[in-house]
Protein backbone atom coordinates (compact mmCIF):
# COMPACT_ATOMS: atom_id res chain seq x y z
CA UNK A 1 0.00 0.00 0.00
CA UNK A 2 1.64 3.35 -0.87
CA UNK A 3 0.48 6.60 -0.66
CA UNK A 4 -1.46 9.36 1.57
CA UNK A 5 -4.29 7.66 4.12
CA UNK A 6 -7.59 9.02 5.43
CA UNK A 7 -7.29 9.55 8.86
CA UNK A 8 -10.07 9.72 11.54
CA UNK A 9 -9.44 10.29 15.51
CA UNK A 10 -12.11 7.54 16.56
CA UNK A 11 -12.52 4.03 13.98
CA UNK A 12 -15.91 2.37 15.44
CA UNK A 13 -16.61 -1.00 13.36
CA UNK A 14 -19.62 -1.96 13.22
CA UNK A 15 -22.98 0.04 13.41
CA UNK A 16 -24.66 -2.18 16.10
CA UNK A 17 -26.69 -0.88 19.32
CA UNK A 18 -23.25 -0.22 20.86
CA UNK A 19 -21.07 0.68 17.85
CA UNK A 20 -24.00 3.86 17.03
CA UNK A 21 -23.91 5.14 20.61
CA UNK A 22 -20.34 5.15 20.82
CA UNK A 23 -20.27 7.30 17.40
CA UNK A 24 -22.41 9.25 18.94
CA UNK A 25 -21.22 10.20 22.16
CA UNK A 26 -17.51 10.32 19.90
CA UNK A 27 -18.90 12.59 17.51
CA UNK A 28 -20.75 14.95 20.29
CA UNK A 29 -17.68 15.49 22.02
CA UNK A 30 -15.68 16.24 18.97
CA UNK A 31 -13.61 13.40 17.60
CA UNK A 32 -13.86 12.99 13.78
CA UNK A 33 -15.39 9.39 13.83
CA UNK A 34 -16.03 6.87 10.79
CA UNK A 35 -18.06 4.26 11.56
CA UNK A 36 -17.82 1.25 9.00
CA UNK A 37 -20.62 -1.25 8.88
CA UNK A 38 -20.41 -4.77 6.42
CA UNK A 39 -24.67 -4.63 6.34
CA UNK A 40 -26.39 -2.13 3.91
CA UNK A 41 -28.42 -1.24 6.61
CA UNK A 42 -27.51 0.19 10.13
CA UNK A 43 -28.91 -1.50 13.98
CA UNK A 44 -26.76 -5.22 13.71
CA UNK A 45 -29.09 -7.50 15.44
CA UNK A 46 -31.49 -4.30 17.02
CA UNK A 47 -32.58 -4.30 12.87
CA UNK A 48 -35.87 -4.72 10.58
CA UNK A 49 -36.49 -5.93 7.07
CA UNK A 50 -40.00 -5.91 5.09
CA UNK A 51 -41.63 -9.05 4.09
CA UNK A 52 -44.80 -8.09 2.30
CA UNK A 53 -45.26 -4.32 4.07
CA UNK A 54 -44.99 -6.32 7.40
CA UNK A 55 -41.88 -4.62 9.50
CA UNK A 56 -40.04 -7.86 10.79
CA UNK A 57 -37.46 -7.25 13.55
CA UNK A 58 -34.59 -9.15 13.04
CA UNK A 59 -33.20 -8.87 16.97
CA UNK A 60 -34.68 -6.29 19.55
CA UNK A 61 -38.35 -5.72 19.65
CA UNK A 62 -38.60 -3.39 22.32
CA UNK A 63 -36.21 -0.50 23.64
CA UNK A 64 -36.24 0.81 27.24
CA UNK A 65 -36.37 4.40 28.01
CA UNK A 66 -34.89 6.25 31.00
CA UNK A 67 -31.60 4.66 31.27
CA UNK A 68 -28.32 5.61 29.22
CA UNK A 69 -29.34 4.49 25.81
CA UNK A 70 -31.93 7.55 25.74
CA UNK A 71 -29.09 9.71 27.36
CA UNK A 72 -27.06 9.69 24.53
CA UNK A 73 -30.20 10.15 22.25
CA UNK A 74 -30.67 13.65 24.29
CA UNK A 75 -26.95 14.15 23.92
CA UNK A 76 -26.57 14.26 20.49
CA UNK A 77 -30.10 15.31 19.66
CA UNK A 78 -31.62 12.78 18.46
CA UNK A 79 -34.95 12.22 17.79
CA UNK A 80 -36.16 9.07 19.82
CA UNK A 81 -39.41 7.44 18.16
CA UNK A 82 -40.75 5.23 20.58
CA UNK A 83 -44.55 4.54 21.41
CA UNK A 84 -45.74 3.20 24.74
CA UNK A 85 -48.61 0.57 25.57
CA UNK A 86 -50.54 1.29 28.62
CA UNK A 87 -49.48 -2.59 30.03
CA UNK A 88 -46.06 -2.99 28.78
CA UNK A 89 -45.43 -6.33 30.78
CA UNK A 90 -48.17 -8.74 31.83
CA UNK A 91 -47.87 -12.70 32.11
CA UNK A 92 -50.51 -15.06 31.96
CA UNK A 93 -51.03 -17.23 35.31
CA UNK A 94 -53.67 -19.20 34.66
CA UNK A 95 -56.64 -18.03 32.30
CA UNK A 96 -55.32 -14.14 33.60
CA UNK A 97 -53.23 -11.65 32.33
CA UNK A 98 -51.69 -9.36 34.85
CA UNK A 99 -50.14 -6.38 34.37
CA UNK A 100 -46.38 -7.13 36.22
CA UNK A 101 -44.94 -4.01 35.40
CA UNK A 102 -47.10 -1.93 37.87
CA UNK A 103 -46.41 -1.23 41.77
CA UNK A 104 -46.68 -4.25 43.59
CA UNK A 105 -45.57 -7.60 41.22
CA UNK A 106 -42.76 -4.96 40.77
CA UNK A 107 -41.94 -4.00 44.44
CA UNK A 108 -42.45 -7.74 45.33
CA UNK A 109 -40.16 -9.05 42.85
CA UNK A 110 -37.13 -6.62 44.33
CA UNK A 111 -37.81 -7.14 48.20
CA UNK A 112 -37.40 -10.89 47.36
CA UNK A 113 -34.60 -10.27 45.07
CA UNK A 114 -32.72 -7.83 48.00
CA UNK A 115 -33.51 -10.82 50.48
CA UNK A 116 -32.13 -13.71 47.96
CA UNK A 117 -29.16 -11.70 47.33
CA UNK A 118 -28.48 -11.36 50.77
CA UNK A 119 -28.93 -15.13 51.57
CA UNK A 120 -26.91 -15.93 48.43
CA UNK A 121 -23.79 -13.67 49.41
CA UNK A 122 -23.39 -15.70 53.15
CA UNK A 123 -22.92 -18.91 50.37
CA UNK A 124 -20.33 -16.15 48.84
CA UNK A 125 -22.68 -16.77 46.00
CA UNK A 126 -22.43 -13.09 44.25
CA UNK A 127 -19.89 -10.28 45.43
CA UNK A 128 -16.75 -11.07 44.10
CA UNK A 129 -16.69 -14.36 43.14
CA UNK A 130 -20.41 -13.42 41.00
CA UNK A 131 -19.74 -14.65 37.83
CA UNK A 132 -18.26 -17.67 38.95
CA UNK A 133 -21.25 -18.28 41.32
CA UNK A 134 -22.63 -21.83 40.23
CA UNK A 135 -25.98 -22.03 42.06
CA UNK A 136 -28.53 -21.84 38.96
CA UNK A 137 -31.33 -19.58 39.03
CA UNK A 138 -33.45 -22.86 38.68
CA UNK A 139 -31.75 -24.47 41.87
CA UNK A 140 -32.24 -21.28 43.77
CA UNK A 141 -35.72 -21.24 43.33
CA UNK A 142 -36.21 -24.94 43.68
CA UNK A 143 -34.75 -24.33 47.28
CA UNK A 144 -37.63 -22.61 48.05
CA UNK A 145 -41.17 -24.08 46.61
CA UNK A 146 -41.93 -26.71 44.21
CA UNK A 147 -44.37 -24.63 42.65
CA UNK A 148 -44.54 -24.84 39.24
CA UNK A 149 -46.29 -21.53 38.24
CA UNK A 150 -43.63 -19.86 40.20
CA UNK A 151 -41.02 -22.13 38.67
CA UNK A 152 -42.70 -21.65 35.18
CA UNK A 153 -42.62 -17.99 35.75
CA UNK A 154 -38.77 -17.78 36.34
CA UNK A 155 -37.95 -19.70 33.66
CA UNK A 156 -39.80 -17.48 31.28
CA UNK A 157 -38.73 -14.34 32.60
CA UNK A 158 -35.07 -15.31 32.26
CA UNK A 159 -35.91 -16.71 28.81
CA UNK A 160 -37.37 -13.32 28.21
CA UNK A 161 -34.66 -11.02 29.84
CA UNK A 162 -31.47 -13.16 29.56
CA UNK A 163 -32.22 -15.12 26.25
CA UNK A 164 -31.44 -18.25 28.38
CA UNK A 165 -32.71 -21.26 30.20
CA UNK A 166 -33.23 -20.61 34.40
CA UNK A 167 -30.29 -23.73 35.03
CA UNK A 168 -27.86 -21.95 32.54
CA UNK A 169 -28.57 -18.43 34.46
CA UNK A 170 -26.46 -17.82 37.70
CA UNK A 171 -29.04 -16.92 40.45
CA UNK A 172 -26.78 -14.21 41.42
CA UNK A 173 -26.95 -13.04 37.85
CA UNK A 174 -30.88 -13.28 38.16
CA UNK A 175 -31.06 -11.53 41.90
CA UNK A 176 -28.83 -8.79 40.82
CA UNK A 177 -31.11 -7.75 38.02
CA UNK A 178 -34.42 -7.97 39.95
CA UNK A 179 -33.28 -6.42 43.21
CA UNK A 180 -32.82 -3.39 41.09
CA UNK A 181 -36.21 -1.33 42.10
CA UNK A 182 -37.17 -0.45 38.99
CA UNK A 183 -36.56 -4.23 37.00
CA UNK A 184 -40.07 -4.87 35.85
CA UNK A 185 -41.08 -1.46 35.82
CA UNK A 186 -38.53 0.00 33.03
CA UNK A 187 -40.79 2.13 30.39
CA UNK A 188 -40.28 0.16 27.23
CA UNK A 189 -41.58 1.25 24.10
CA UNK A 190 -41.94 0.16 20.24
CA UNK A 191 -41.00 1.89 17.09
CA UNK A 192 -43.64 2.28 14.22
CA UNK A 193 -41.12 1.81 11.86
CA UNK A 194 -39.54 -1.48 13.42
CA UNK A 195 -36.77 -1.18 15.74
CA UNK A 196 -34.41 -0.32 12.37
CA UNK A 197 -36.04 3.26 13.11
CA UNK A 198 -34.54 4.04 16.62
CA UNK A 199 -31.05 3.30 14.81
CA UNK A 200 -32.04 5.46 11.63
CA UNK A 201 -32.33 8.06 13.57
CA UNK A 202 -28.75 8.41 15.72
CA UNK A 203 -27.09 7.60 12.46
CA UNK A 204 -28.60 10.38 11.04
CA UNK A 205 -27.60 12.62 13.63
CA UNK A 206 -24.67 11.35 13.22
CA UNK A 207 -23.44 11.96 10.39
CA UNK A 208 -25.81 15.55 10.90
CA UNK A 209 -23.22 16.15 13.41
CA UNK A 210 -19.85 15.64 10.78
CA UNK A 211 -19.33 12.13 11.75
CA UNK A 212 -18.88 9.43 8.62
CA UNK A 213 -21.11 6.08 8.51
CA UNK A 214 -20.05 3.85 5.19
CA UNK A 215 -22.37 1.12 5.18
CA UNK A 216 -21.86 -2.25 3.07
CA UNK A 217 -17.89 -1.73 4.02
CA UNK A 218 -16.05 -4.12 5.79
CA UNK A 219 -12.97 -3.66 8.23
CA UNK A 220 -10.75 -6.92 7.39
CA UNK A 221 -7.82 -6.70 9.74
CA UNK A 222 -6.18 -3.85 12.02
CA UNK A 223 -2.97 -2.18 11.83
CA UNK A 224 -0.46 -2.75 14.90
CA UNK A 225 2.26 -0.90 15.36
CA UNK A 226 4.58 -1.05 18.08
CA UNK A 227 1.48 -2.53 20.35
CA UNK A 228 -0.45 0.18 19.38
CA UNK A 229 -3.44 -0.20 16.82
CA UNK A 230 -2.91 2.58 14.08
CA UNK A 231 -5.33 1.73 11.41
CA UNK A 232 -7.57 -0.39 9.71
CA UNK A 233 -8.41 -2.04 6.06
CA UNK A 234 -11.74 -1.62 5.07
CA UNK A 235 -13.53 -3.08 1.74
CA UNK A 236 -16.16 -1.96 0.40
CA UNK A 237 -17.16 -3.58 -2.90
CA UNK A 238 -14.20 -4.07 -5.41
CA UNK A 239 -12.23 -1.46 -3.19
CA UNK A 240 -9.89 -1.25 -0.36
CA UNK A 241 -9.17 1.82 2.05
CA UNK A 242 -6.57 2.10 4.25
CA UNK A 243 -7.33 4.05 7.45
CA UNK A 244 -5.91 5.70 10.18
CA UNK A 245 -7.14 6.10 13.45
CA UNK A 246 -5.94 7.10 16.96
CA UNK A 247 -8.74 5.51 18.95
CA UNK A 248 -11.06 2.09 17.76
CA UNK A 249 -13.57 0.89 19.27
CA UNK A 250 -15.22 -2.32 17.87
CA UNK A 251 -18.97 -3.28 17.83
CA UNK A 252 -17.74 -6.90 16.36
CA UNK A 253 -18.02 -8.93 19.89
CA UNK A 254 -14.26 -9.66 21.57
CA UNK A 255 -14.10 -13.05 19.05
CA UNK A 256 -14.60 -11.11 16.21
CA UNK A 257 -12.26 -8.31 17.39
CA UNK A 258 -9.67 -10.97 17.85
CA UNK A 259 -9.83 -12.02 14.59
CA UNK A 260 -9.27 -8.22 13.42
CA UNK A 261 -6.01 -8.11 15.23
CA UNK A 262 -4.77 -11.58 14.85
CA UNK A 263 -4.46 -13.87 17.42
CA UNK A 264 -0.75 -14.55 17.66
CA UNK A 265 -0.73 -10.18 18.85
CA UNK A 266 -3.21 -10.84 21.91
CA UNK A 267 -1.49 -12.13 25.30
CA UNK A 268 -2.54 -16.03 26.07
CA UNK A 269 -4.63 -14.17 29.04
CA UNK A 270 -6.35 -11.87 27.10
CA UNK A 271 -7.37 -15.35 24.35
CA UNK A 272 -7.93 -16.99 27.49
CA UNK A 273 -10.66 -14.22 28.70
CA UNK A 274 -11.93 -13.96 25.18
CA UNK A 275 -12.88 -17.74 25.08
CA UNK A 276 -14.34 -17.95 28.18
CA UNK A 277 -16.89 -15.39 27.42
CA UNK A 278 -17.71 -16.71 24.29
CA UNK A 279 -21.24 -18.37 25.59
CA UNK A 280 -24.09 -16.89 22.55
CA UNK A 281 -27.44 -17.31 24.08
CA UNK A 282 -30.11 -18.99 21.32
CA UNK A 283 -33.93 -17.70 20.42
CA UNK A 284 -36.38 -18.79 17.86
CA UNK A 285 -38.83 -16.31 17.28
CA UNK A 286 -41.84 -16.59 14.93
CA UNK A 287 -43.62 -13.72 13.36
CA UNK A 288 -46.83 -14.08 12.49
CA UNK A 289 -50.27 -11.99 11.56
CA UNK A 290 -53.81 -12.21 11.42
CA UNK A 291 -57.06 -9.97 10.29
CA UNK A 292 -58.24 -11.23 13.35
CA UNK A 293 -57.32 -9.40 16.26
CA UNK A 294 -55.66 -12.06 17.93
CA UNK A 295 -54.08 -10.72 21.71
CA UNK A 296 -55.76 -8.42 23.96
CA UNK A 297 -52.35 -7.48 26.03
CA UNK A 298 -51.16 -3.82 23.71
CA UNK A 299 -47.32 -5.19 24.77
CA UNK A 300 -45.32 -7.84 25.99
CA UNK A 301 -47.19 -10.82 27.03
CA UNK A 302 -45.12 -13.51 29.06
CA UNK A 303 -46.57 -16.94 30.34
CA UNK A 304 -45.76 -18.97 33.33
CA UNK A 305 -47.19 -22.31 32.03
CA UNK A 306 -45.62 -23.46 28.90
CA UNK A 307 -43.16 -25.50 27.51
CA UNK A 308 -40.98 -22.74 25.94
CA UNK A 309 -43.19 -20.04 24.30
CA UNK A 310 -41.33 -17.51 26.59
CA UNK A 311 -43.47 -14.00 25.06
CA UNK A 312 -45.69 -12.64 22.71
CA UNK A 313 -45.30 -9.11 21.56
CA UNK A 314 -48.23 -7.17 20.35
CA UNK A 315 -47.10 -4.60 17.75
CA UNK A 316 -50.00 -3.51 15.57
CA UNK A 317 -51.84 -2.39 19.16
CA UNK A 318 -49.51 0.53 19.49
CA UNK A 319 -47.85 0.57 15.83
CA UNK A 320 -50.50 0.12 13.25
CA UNK A 321 -48.04 0.86 10.59
CA UNK A 322 -46.10 -2.03 10.93
CA UNK A 323 -48.39 -4.06 9.26
CA UNK A 324 -50.59 -3.44 6.19
CA UNK A 325 -54.13 -2.20 6.80
CA UNK A 326 -56.57 -4.35 8.40
CA UNK A 327 -53.53 -6.36 9.91
CA UNK A 328 -52.00 -7.30 13.00
CA UNK A 329 -48.83 -8.14 13.92
CA UNK A 330 -47.28 -10.32 16.19
CA UNK A 331 -44.19 -12.08 17.71
CA UNK A 332 -43.79 -15.16 19.74
CA UNK A 333 -40.76 -15.92 20.77
CA UNK A 334 -38.86 -19.57 22.59
CA UNK A 335 -35.53 -19.90 24.05
CA UNK A 336 -34.50 -23.54 23.32
CA UNK A 337 -32.73 -26.10 25.32
CA UNK A 338 -30.33 -26.16 25.66
CA UNK A 339 -30.06 -21.99 24.93
CA UNK A 340 -26.07 -22.29 25.50
CA UNK A 341 -25.47 -24.80 22.85
CA UNK A 342 -26.25 -27.22 20.40
CA UNK A 343 -30.36 -27.92 19.89
CA UNK A 344 -32.17 -29.45 17.77
CA UNK A 345 -33.91 -26.59 15.73
CA UNK A 346 -36.90 -28.46 13.75
CA UNK A 347 -38.23 -29.70 17.29
CA UNK A 348 -37.58 -26.89 19.26
CA UNK A 349 -39.69 -24.91 16.20
CA UNK A 350 -42.57 -27.50 16.61
CA UNK A 351 -42.72 -26.80 20.47
CA UNK A 352 -43.00 -23.30 20.08
CA UNK A 353 -45.50 -23.94 17.36
CA UNK A 354 -47.27 -26.11 19.88
CA UNK A 355 -47.25 -23.67 23.22
CA UNK A 356 -49.01 -21.01 20.40
CA UNK A 357 -51.32 -22.73 19.38
CA UNK A 358 -52.63 -23.83 22.89
CA UNK A 359 -52.27 -20.11 24.06
CA UNK A 360 -53.18 -18.13 21.43
CA UNK A 361 -56.65 -19.09 20.17
CA UNK A 362 -56.87 -18.64 16.21
CA UNK A 363 -53.19 -18.91 15.52
CA UNK A 364 -53.52 -21.97 13.54
CA UNK A 365 -55.55 -19.74 11.07
CA UNK A 366 -52.63 -17.02 11.33
CA UNK A 367 -50.06 -15.89 8.59
CA UNK A 368 -46.53 -17.09 9.19
CA UNK A 369 -44.50 -14.13 8.20
CA UNK A 370 -41.11 -15.79 8.88
CA UNK A 371 -39.24 -18.18 11.32
CA UNK A 372 -36.30 -16.57 12.78
CA UNK A 373 -33.34 -18.43 14.87
CA UNK A 374 -31.13 -16.66 16.69
CA UNK A 375 -27.78 -18.79 17.60
CA UNK A 376 -23.70 -18.55 16.54
CA UNK A 377 -22.83 -15.59 15.18
CA UNK A 378 -25.75 -13.40 14.95
CA UNK A 379 -27.13 -14.28 18.85
CA UNK A 380 -29.28 -12.77 20.96
CA UNK A 381 -26.60 -12.23 23.32
CA UNK A 382 -23.54 -12.42 22.61
CA UNK A 383 -22.28 -13.87 26.25
CA UNK A 384 -24.51 -14.67 28.90
CA UNK A 385 -25.16 -12.16 31.37
CA UNK A 386 -22.47 -12.63 34.10
CA UNK A 387 -20.02 -14.36 31.81
CA UNK A 388 -19.26 -11.11 29.32
CA UNK A 389 -15.38 -10.67 28.51
CA UNK A 390 -13.17 -7.27 29.02
CA UNK A 391 -13.92 -4.17 27.26
CA UNK A 392 -10.35 -3.32 27.44
CA UNK A 393 -7.95 -5.12 24.97
CA UNK A 394 -4.44 -5.80 25.26
CA UNK A 395 -4.04 -2.46 23.16
CA UNK A 396 -4.04 1.01 24.42
CA UNK A 397 -6.30 2.25 22.03
CA UNK A 398 -8.77 -0.52 21.36
CA UNK A 399 -12.37 -1.55 23.26
CA UNK A 400 -15.04 -3.58 22.46
CA UNK A 401 -18.29 -2.50 22.98
CA UNK A 402 -21.74 -4.39 22.91
CA UNK A 403 -23.27 -7.27 24.59
CA UNK A 404 -20.51 -9.47 24.74
CA UNK A 405 -18.99 -7.37 26.84
CA UNK A 406 -22.10 -6.01 29.48
CA UNK A 407 -21.45 -4.95 32.79
CA UNK A 408 -23.16 -7.39 35.14
CA UNK A 409 -26.34 -8.56 35.14
CA UNK A 410 -27.49 -6.51 32.38
CA UNK A 411 -28.66 -7.35 28.74
CA UNK A 412 -30.08 -5.93 25.87
CA UNK A 413 -29.67 -2.58 23.68
CA UNK A 414 -29.59 -0.56 27.45
CA UNK A 415 -26.67 -2.91 28.52
CA UNK A 416 -25.08 -2.05 25.03
CA UNK A 417 -25.81 1.57 25.17
CA UNK A 418 -24.05 1.31 28.61
CA UNK A 419 -20.87 -0.24 27.62
CA UNK A 420 -20.30 2.73 24.34
CA UNK A 421 -21.11 5.59 27.51
CA UNK A 422 -17.81 3.59 29.64
CA UNK A 423 -15.76 3.11 26.86
CA UNK A 424 -16.10 6.85 25.36
CA UNK A 425 -15.45 8.29 29.55
CA UNK A 426 -11.94 5.73 28.97
CA UNK A 427 -11.05 7.16 26.01
CA UNK A 428 -11.64 10.98 26.70
CA UNK A 429 -9.73 10.72 29.57
CA UNK A 430 -6.92 9.25 27.86
CA UNK A 431 -7.27 10.55 24.09
CA UNK A 432 -8.78 13.79 24.99
CA UNK A 433 -10.67 15.00 21.43
CA UNK A 434 -8.71 18.39 22.00
CA UNK A 435 -5.45 16.71 21.21
CA UNK A 436 -6.66 15.06 18.14
CA UNK A 437 -5.07 16.00 15.06
CA UNK A 438 -8.32 16.33 12.94
CA UNK A 439 -7.07 15.26 9.62
CA UNK A 440 -8.41 14.34 6.21
CA UNK A 441 -6.85 13.13 3.15
CA UNK A 442 -8.92 10.76 1.75
CA UNK A 443 -6.85 7.46 -0.69
CA UNK A 444 -8.12 4.56 -2.48
CA UNK A 445 -5.67 1.60 -2.74
C1 LIG B 1 -34.53 -12.29 18.79
C2 LIG B 1 -33.93 -11.20 19.65
C3 LIG B 1 -34.75 -10.46 20.48
C4 LIG B 1 -34.20 -9.44 21.27
N1 LIG B 1 -35.04 -8.65 22.00
C5 LIG B 1 -34.56 -7.55 22.60
C6 LIG B 1 -35.44 -6.55 23.11
O1 LIG B 1 -36.66 -6.66 22.96
N2 LIG B 1 -34.90 -5.47 23.73
C7 LIG B 1 -33.55 -5.30 23.83
O2 LIG B 1 -33.12 -4.29 24.40
N3 LIG B 1 -32.69 -6.20 23.33
C8 LIG B 1 -33.16 -7.31 22.68
N4 LIG B 1 -32.31 -8.17 22.08
C9 LIG B 1 -30.86 -8.00 22.24
C10 LIG B 1 -30.31 -6.87 21.37
O3 LIG B 1 -30.87 -6.94 20.09
C11 LIG B 1 -28.79 -7.01 21.30
O4 LIG B 1 -28.26 -7.10 22.60
C12 LIG B 1 -28.14 -5.82 20.61
O5 LIG B 1 -28.83 -5.44 19.45
C13 LIG B 1 -26.70 -6.18 20.27
O6 LIG B 1 -26.05 -5.03 19.80
P1 LIG B 1 -24.47 -4.92 19.71
O7 LIG B 1 -24.09 -3.53 20.07
O8 LIG B 1 -23.79 -6.00 20.49
O9 LIG B 1 -24.14 -5.04 18.17
P2 LIG B 1 -24.58 -6.03 16.98
O10 LIG B 1 -26.03 -5.97 16.81
O11 LIG B 1 -23.93 -7.36 17.13
O12 LIG B 1 -23.93 -5.27 15.77
C14 LIG B 1 -22.62 -5.47 15.32
C15 LIG B 1 -22.55 -4.98 13.88
O13 LIG B 1 -21.22 -5.15 13.40
C16 LIG B 1 -21.29 -5.50 12.03
N5 LIG B 1 -20.00 -6.12 11.68
C17 LIG B 1 -19.54 -7.35 12.02
N6 LIG B 1 -18.29 -7.52 11.57
C18 LIG B 1 -17.95 -6.38 10.92
C19 LIG B 1 -16.76 -5.96 10.25
N7 LIG B 1 -15.66 -6.73 10.19
N8 LIG B 1 -16.76 -4.73 9.67
C20 LIG B 1 -17.85 -3.92 9.75
N9 LIG B 1 -18.99 -4.29 10.40
C21 LIG B 1 -19.02 -5.50 10.97
C22 LIG B 1 -22.47 -6.45 11.95
O14 LIG B 1 -22.98 -6.53 10.64
C23 LIG B 1 -23.44 -5.78 12.93
O15 LIG B 1 -24.31 -4.90 12.28
C24 LIG B 1 -32.81 -9.20 21.26
C25 LIG B 1 -31.98 -9.93 20.41
C26 LIG B 1 -32.52 -10.90 19.60
C27 LIG B 1 -31.62 -11.64 18.62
Amino acid sequence: MSGPQDKYDALVIGAGVGGLCAAARLVHRGYRTLVVESLPYVGGRASTRDIDGFKINNGAIVVETGGVAEETFREIGAELNLRFPDAPMMMRIGDKDLDIAGGRVNAAMSVVARRGMMLLDRFGGTGAGKAKANLSTADWVARYTKNETVNGAVRNMCASIFSVGADELPAGVFLAYFARTNALAAKVGFCPEGTIGVWKSLASAIVGRGGDVWLSATVTSLRIEDGVVTGASIKKGRKTFEIGADVVVSNIGPRGTLRLVGEENATPNYRAGVRAGDRPTSMISVNFASQEDLISAPGVLSFARTQRLCYVANFTATCPEMAPPGWNLYVGASVPRPALGDFDESAEIELLHQDLREQIPGFERARIISTEVNRGDWPTQRAVAGSDAARTTPFPNLWNVGDGVKEYATGGTGACAQTSKLVVEEIESRYPASLAPHRKQMSEV
